[in-house]
């Protein structure tokens, strides 16, 4: 498959590049992200098989039209085997209405799918240039540095340049940022940024666009501008289907909670691959550029404001212009597939204390969004059925009964602790792999929200 940046739009002569010259570059040089040039239609025998396959078959049948013949089927099956060695489960809430665990990975949090798959990605299609280290650089607002930082380490020839915003992530995310900067050596090295998460992602664009920086450094880019991040993740919205079907649902609707927007992005590559998905839920926090631009048709770029749900403070989601690609730049497409949702911080602690309460399940800030973006879909449908005064004809309750609600649930509640724990008055447990984060000593780099004291960083032998 060719990729193409999404700037060079129309133009016949437009640069297409290979899934392995996508990857390694993360960013076109021309500033655009990249999307694949097509996107096929899965065959039929494929969607009705899925009930059958497990995650590694379905990643392999979802990343097979992308990876082409750049990879051979044994090595992209070794890749995908290693790299999504957790479950996935699907859970019923109440009859209809299930969460789609994506926090089962190292990190707990979903962002591990398409880190881990990337990371292996990278030395499966071999370095630019064996003398060379690459050097992964990612900002993050908490969780995608925890995830590319574990899924790199101890990976040959790559490096990790991590940057986030200090004294903005939680202290569990800090804990397990600069797990690995106490060892000398390690190829994963965190640095807090005297600014905000936008601070850190406009760092990373500006050592993208230097030219000479880039290739000395050998930069390549893991955060969800990079597409084998997104990718990945279309496996689970196929996965999400096969579980569904086998309970006799043909479609569903998706609730995504999305700070950058890659989740949502895979979701819809994932529909227009063939996945029975009725609909998305763009669901923020307050940080609602998105949402906005769904009512109003105008996308307006804001600083970000500091939430609770922290790993979606995003006031300028950098995947915005895939969705736009994807949507042909009409709002009028994008509305016809997705709804957007916005929440406050109240309003999440409320949901974490109703659904822990009412049905003995334990959301994070995160998943407590995207259950409210759900939540919200379901009461708009009701007041319409109630405004037409009918629940519609038979085909239509038909429709509705096959149709499920999915809410995907992307961070494990004990990984935002300091949140949950004081809404539902009691202690969570950290699971094995947190415990064992926390209980190392803290090592803090800091560093200004300057381009020249990140050049000293990559510099850096
Ligand atoms: C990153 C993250 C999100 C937002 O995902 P995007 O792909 O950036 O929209 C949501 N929840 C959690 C827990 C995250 O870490």
């Amino acid at each position: 498959m060719r990729f193409l940046s999404t700037r060079a739009r129309g133009g016949a002569a437009a640069r297409s590049v290979s899934f392995r010259t996508a990857l390694f570059e993360g960013l076109a040089p021309d500033g655009g992200l990249y999307m694949p040039e097509t996107i096929e239609r899965w065959p039929e025998s494929d969607l009705v098989a899925l009930p059958s396959r497990s995650v590694v078959e379905t990643a392999v049948a979802a990343l097979r039209p992308y990876v082409g013949d750049e990879l051979p089927a044994s090595k992209l099956y070794a890749v995908l085997d290693d790299a999504l060695n957790f479950p996935i489960p699907l859970v019923e809430i109440e009859p209809g209405l299930f969460a789609l665990e994506l926090f089962h990975g190292p990190t707990l949090a979903f962002k591990d799918v398409g880190a881990r798959v990337l990371a292996r990605m990278l030395p499966a299609l071999g370095a630019p240039d064996a003398a060379n280290v690459l050097t992964v650089l990612v900002a993050t607002s908490g969780d995608t540095g925890g995830a590319v930082g574990h899924a790199c380490h101890g990976v040959p020839g790559v490096r990790v340049v991590i940057l986030y915003p200090d004294r903005r992530i939680s202290p569990t995310q800090e804990a397990q940022l600069t797990c690995f900067n106490g060892s000398p050596g390690a190829n994963v090295r965190a640095y807090a940024v005297d600014g905000t998460f936008d601070d850190c992602q406009r760092l990373v664009k500006t050592a993208f666009a230097d030219q000479c920086l880039r290739e000395r450094a050998g930069l390549t880019s893991a955060n969800s501008i990079n597409i084998g991040r997104l990718i990945p993740q279309t496996t689970y919205y196929f996965h999400a289907a096969g579980l569904l079907a086998a309970r006799g649902y043909e479609r569903a609707y998706f609730s995504t909670p999305s700070g950058n927007f890659g989740n949502l992005t895979a979701g819809v590559m994932a529909q227009r691959a063939g996945a029975p998905i009725a609909g998305f839920v763009a669901a923020t926090n307050v940080n609602d550029v998105v949402p906005s631009y769904l009512a109003t048709g105008v996308f307006t770029p804001r600083p970000s404001i500091p939430t609770i749900a922290n790993a979606m403070d995003c006031g300028n989601p950098s995947n915005f212009d895939r969705l736009l690609w994807l949507y042909g730049d009409s709002a009028d497409a994008m509305r016809a597939d997705i709804s957007g949702s916005a929440h406050t911080d109240d309003e999440v602690r409320g949901a974490i204390r109703w659904m822990d309460e009412a049905r003995g399940y334990l959301l994070d800030p995160h998943s407590a969004i995207a259950y409210l973006g759900i939540a919200g879909r379901e009461r708009r449908e009701g007041q319409e059925r109630h405004d037409r005064r009918g629940p519609g004809s038979r085909e239509d309750v038909r429709r509705r009964d096959r149709t499920a609600r999915v809410f995907l649930a992307t961070a494990h509640p004990a990984k935002f602790a300091e949140v949950v724990e004081p809404v539902i008055g009691r202690r969570l447990e950290p699971p094995a792999p947190l415990a064992a984060a926390l209980a190392q000593p803290r090592t803090v780099f800091r560093i200004g929200a300057t381009p020249a004291a990140l050049a000293a960083v990559l510099d850096e032998p």
